[in-house]
């Protein structure tokens, strides 16, 4: 058994199409949605996270792609070094899940990763590159 992240985006034709639904009853995929940004007759993403037999998984991104799907592997793993972090605070404003937040107390920087759905957001405001993403 096999667990993917998938980073899908939908052209605006796509978006409101029953795309996990597909993954379930004709995959028996098991897909779970980190994150997603859908509105009618706009381009869409989801960040989706799949488990389920490595070669099905292989065909289901396939079928995803045939439906216009643009499918990029998601990252797995968020590493945020502190000794680089100098606690300005730029990252808590893009990271919108709030996996990142200032402690008004101590004015350290806590982060719940298990808040995180690996966005990359906080990734590209971080002056510092004090955080990462592993694929
Ligand atoms: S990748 Fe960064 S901005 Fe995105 S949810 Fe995770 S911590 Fe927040
Ligand atoms: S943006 Fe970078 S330096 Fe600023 S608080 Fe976040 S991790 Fe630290």
């Amino acid at each position: 058994m096999a667990k993917r992240r998938l980073d899908l985006t939908f052209p605006p034709r796509q978006a409101t199409k029953p795309i996990t639904y597909h993954l379930v009853k004709d995959f028996d995929l098991t897909p779970n949605i980190l994150r997603a940004q859908i509105q009618p007759g706009q381009e869409g993403r989801m960040l989706l996270e799949v488990s389920g037999p490595r070669e099905v998984i292989d065909q289901a991104v396939e079928f995803l792609e045939g439906e216009g799907v643009a499918v990029h592997a998601a990252a797995s793993d968020i590493c945020l070094d502190e000794q680089q972090c100098v606690v300005c605070g730029l990252c808590t404003a893009v990271c919108r899940p709030g996996a990142l937040t200032l402690d008004q107390d101590s004015a350290e920087l806590v982060f719940d990763k298990d808040k995180c759905v690996y966005c990359e957001a906080c990734v590209v405001a971080c002056p510092r590159r004090a955080i990462t993403l592993t694929f």
